[in-house]
């Protein structure tokens, strides 16, 4: 983290406190008015900046021409499917992305296709249920609080965590990880050499306790493993254990000097 933030410009580091206090935006891209309106409503009241687009390209060139903190995506739109939409953002953006879904089988192409996404609602749902979820996706988008201490930073060399802006060096590689991975490998850096069960780690990364999929947490590890082992094929510092979770191991910090 030092060595990270300290390449920042001072400058960078105060915009980015800067935007923080102000209103985070949101983008909505829901073809049906009715939603749209009572969630613009419903987080417009909470003092978001929220802006809509009725249709995916319309969202997609919305996205790569302005600040977005949090996607609120329809997965049935007349143009593209939400979760078709999701793949070409991942390709340049890390935003949250909440889905909404029509249907419940919907569920399970988002928790099984890794396509990157931080939450889902079903429809019908209440305007406030979104709200008190996009704050909870919010609050740990941003992660620890500014200036709280990041003990697996100061120790581990092995990896670099770049909280700002949300990614993580292995071996001086930045590594390309969807959302669930950065999480999960975000979490295992804040306590390394700790076992942490799947339980605690879908916790991290993942706001709905009652989604309680343990295989959706071996998919993401099995990922960033990979990820890992395309930097260093000789070492992998993921431990498994057993009926009992995950642990990162930087005690091969020094494999490669
Ligand atoms: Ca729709």
């Amino acid at each position: 983290m030092i060595a990270q933030q300290a390449l920042l410009p001072p400058q960078s580091l105060l915009a980015d406190r800067e935007a923080e206090q102000m209103g985070e935006r949101i983008l909505i891209i829901e073809d049906e008015a009715a939603i749209a309106d009572a969630l613009i409503y419903a987080l417009g009241s909470e003092g978001f900046e929220v802006h809509w687009c009725h249709l995916g390209r319309d969202g997609l060139d919305w996205l790569q021409h302005n600040p977005v903190d949090l996607l609120v995506l329809d997965v049935g739109l007349p143009d593209t499917s939400g979760f078709e939409l999701c793949r070409q953002i991942r390709q340049f953006s890390t935003v949250p992305v909440m889905f909404l879904t029509a249907r419940k089988e919907e569920v399970d192409r988002i928790v099984g296709l890794e396509i990157g996404a931080d939450d889902y609602v079903v429809k019908p749902f209440s305007p406030r249920e979104i709200s008190a979820r996009v704050r909870a996706i919010l609050r740990r988008s941003r992660g620890p609080a500014n200036g709280s201490p990041a003990p697996a930073e100061a120790t581990a060399s092995l990896f670099e965590h770049d909280q700002q802006r949300r990614r993580i060096r292995y071996h001086s590689h930045w590594l390309d990880l969807t959302r669930y991975e950065y999480l999960i490998l975000s979490t295992l850096l804040q306590r390394p050499e700790h076992v942490l069960s799947r339980e605690q780690l879908m916790d991290s990364a993942w706001d709905d306790p009652s989604a309680n999929f343990d295989r959706v947490v071996d998919t993401h590890i099995k990922g960033i493993r990979a990820k890992l082992k395309r930097i260093e094929p000789a070492h992998d510092p993921i431990v498994t254990h057993r009926g009992l979770g995950y642990s990162l191991d930087l005690s091969n910090r020094q494999a490669r000097q």
